[in-house]
């Protein structure tokens, strides 16, 4: 039973006004509102258990490290990896690619080599990948986006080569909601012995993701979109990879042992982990991955598609209204343009009605200019929201519509 009104009680935020308007929060995409237990978690470590992990034998360092790795384990179980040396924390989805990018590319990769990524990636799994080819003289292959807004599978078999080394592509645009059948794209990659890293960044906080299903190389992905706190992801990767992988920075944790003649790495995963870990966080993360598990992953996703279906019927009845994304598998975005208005316009009219959405090019510049706009308008949903607040923002946009 998904009670929508004890569920919207977890989450303090949403009981807000803006400009004396009940606040509809539609930037989920973006970033998601926190449980009061996320915060609850986190604040109750800082004020009874804090001290830095791994390093002490005093109590409240063994009691942190506890909960630090106790974490890990939630997060392996989340999405199924073998073992908790598979699961680096990271900062986010961003850093996660930037360290596969790098660390996989100093391993694996020389010049001439290439990357396959697609038309409809988020800037972050774009950038990294140009720092390589600047850094090694790698290429970077496109797989091209359809009209509907699917990637075009028949190019994406072309794109391979013998210098093909390795596939990255997100699970779900941010963009355009499709669902991308990753599946088929690893299947694909394998038979190729290409490895494949998926960015999960817009997936996991919808649907459940099962990593040896999908037999996924690496996956991303970020705390915050998943109702977890700011500067914590996650990046999974097949021990097989990782183990042959350099580190990605220096300093400590990641060490087994130093001397100025020659230093030895630590284990997975804290080969990768340099530093003092946001640990804090990764209590706040793993409460939240068992917020959302407590739900239900596969009620979660019911519920949002119910709002994504009803969300695109309701829009498609207001005059001028271009829907950027049709794809068959779609998830809880959706992106339009509202005659010729500007998307900032259109945004700026909806926030003074209480309504936050995105607007703009959602970091991904080059899709925006395969559809030639400048930008979109951009509703995402998460599990707290509801069709009484889909009327609101369809509302809201046949007055943007009139008025212009
Ligand atoms: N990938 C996708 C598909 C995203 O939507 C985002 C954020 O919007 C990112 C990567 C980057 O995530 P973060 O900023 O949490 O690192």
């Amino acid at each position: 039973m998904y009670d929508i009104q004890k569920i919207r009680a977890d989450f303090p935020i949403l009981g807000r006004e803006v400009y004396g308007k009940p606040l509809v929060y539609f930037d989920n995409g973006a970033t998601t509102q926190k449980p009061r237990c996320v915060v609850e978690a986190m604040s109750e470590e800082y004020y009874n258990v804090n001290a830095n992990v791994h390093r002490g034998v005093h109590f409240l360092s063994t009691q942190a490290t506890e909960l630090h790795e106790g974490a890990r384990e939630t997060v392996r179980r989340f999405i199924n990896a073998r073992s908790t040396a598979e699961i680096i924390f990271t900062r986010g989805t961003t850093e996660s690619i930037n360290l596969v990018a790098s660390c996989f590319g100093e391993a694996f990769m020389s010049e001439g080599d290439e990357v396959i990524v697609s038309e409809m990636e988020h800037h972050s799994n774009i950038v990294p990948w140009q720092l390589l080819a600047e850094r090694k003289g790698i290429r970077l292959r496109v797989i091209p986006v359809t009209d509907a807004g699917e990637l075009d599978m028949d190019a994406l078999e072309r794109l391979f080569s013998e210098r093909t080394k390795i596939v990255s592509v997100t699970h779900v645009s941010n963009v355009l909601g499709t669902v991308n059948p990753v599946r088929r794209i690893i299947e694909t990659a394998h038979a190729h012995n290409v490895p494949v890293m998926i960015d999960g960044a817009q997936s996991t906080p919808h649907f459940a993701v099962d990593v040896q299903e999908l037999d996924a190389d690496f996956y991303a992905f970020s705390g915050h979109k998943i109702y977890g706190p700011t500067g914590i992801g996650v990046l999974y990767g097949k021990e097989q990879w990782l183990d042959r992988m350099p580190p990605y920075m220096g300093g400590g944790e990641m060490i087994q042992s130093v001397s100025f003649e020659s230093t030895t790495f630590n284990e997975l995963p804290f080969k990768f982990e340099a530093g003092t870990p946001d640990y804090i966080a990764a209590t706040g993360l793993a409460r939240a991955l068992d917020y959302v598990t407590a739900l239900g992953m596969d009620q979660i996703f019911a519920h949002e598609q119910q709002l994504t279906r009803y969300a695109m019927e309701q829009l498609q009845t207001i005059d001028g209204m271009r829907i950027i994304g049709t794809a068959t598998e779609h998830d809880a975005v959706v992106s339009f343009m509202l005659g010729d208005v500007h998307p900032l316009d259109v945004g700026t009219l909806l926030d003074r009605l209480g309504i936050a959405v995105r607007t703009g090019h959602h970091c991904a510049e080059p899709l925006m200019r395969s559809f030639g706009v400048p930008g979109t308008v951009r509703a995402s949903f998460g599990l707290y929201n509801t069709t009484e607040e889909i009327d609101i923002l369809v509302k809201g946009l046949r007055r943007v519509s009139q008025m212009f």
